[in-house]
């Protein structure tokens, strides 16, 4: 059987060989190099690169006189440790956003012209001020304000009530924190080299997590 384990930030396949040793070390071990070659009939030379990739890959340890020990973690461990290891830095989308004085109506245009659910309202150099989402929209909607007047500013929620993420966050955190605040978007902020505030810099959405997640499943490194 061939499996496929995260580990680090790449998906690693084992080759049968490398889990019959696995097998063997697991039952057998501590066990030496010559020992399992002998098991598998084969030379330690031959054997060396798929010892070499196990014990770089965490599944094995050796020590010196001693041989080779299961170091290995459950798979399910393995991928905890790959997901941790996801960042916000490198999944974030780009972020769509309006300026406060924008209309409520010219907002939803936006919405459905990026294809988003959420804006990000933002002051010059895109400092963060404020989000509007599809509920503040539904709420404009049944109170009876007048649309194409209204400024976004009025129906937004405004900082400092926006939870945000960073970019060096790991994406599991920013996950943790749609999941608590549910929201549906965050902006990824860093502090403003000019102002006093944060700048946006990305959006992290229940999308980006989706997708990450449908990535992993797949196999393909993200
Ligand atoms: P939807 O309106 O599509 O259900 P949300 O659940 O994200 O989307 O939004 C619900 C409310 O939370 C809205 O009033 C919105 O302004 C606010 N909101 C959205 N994102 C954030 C955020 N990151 N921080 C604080 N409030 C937010």
């Amino acid at each position: 059987m061939i499996s496929r384990v995260a580990r680090g930030c790449h998906a690693i396949e084992l080759s049968e060989r490398q889990e019959t040793i696995l097998r063997i070390v697991k039952g057998e071990g501590p066990i030496t190099g010559e020992q399992i070659a002998e098991k598998l009939s084969l030379t330690r030379a031959t054997l060396r690169p798929d010892l070499a990739i196990l014990t770089m890959s965490g599944f094995l340890d050796a020590r010196p006189r001693v041989g080779y020990f299961y170091a290995g973690k459950s798979s399910n461990q393995l991928l905890g440790d790959y997901i941790r290891k996801l960042t916000v830095k490198e999944h974030k989308s780009i972020p769509v956003v309006c300026q406060e004085d924008t209309t409520v109506y010219d907002a939803m245009c936006t919405m459905f012209l990026e294809d988003v659910g959420t804006l990000f309202v933002v002051r010059e150099g895109g400092l963060l001020i404020g989000v509007v989402s599809r509920k503040d929209f539904l709420k404009s909607l049944m109170g009876s304000r007048e649309l194409a007047q209204t400024p976004i500013g009025v129906i937004m929620t405004r900082m400092p009530n926006i939870v945000t993420c960073k970019l060096d966050d790991t994406l599991l955190e920013a996950a943790a924190l749609l999941i608590r605040y549910q929201v549906d978007a965050l902006p990824v902020v860093k502090e403003s080299s000019s102002e006093k505030g944060v700048e946006v810099v990305g959006r992290i959405t229940k999308t980006t997590v989706t997708k990450a997640f449908v990535e992993l499943g797949e196999g393909t490194p993200v």
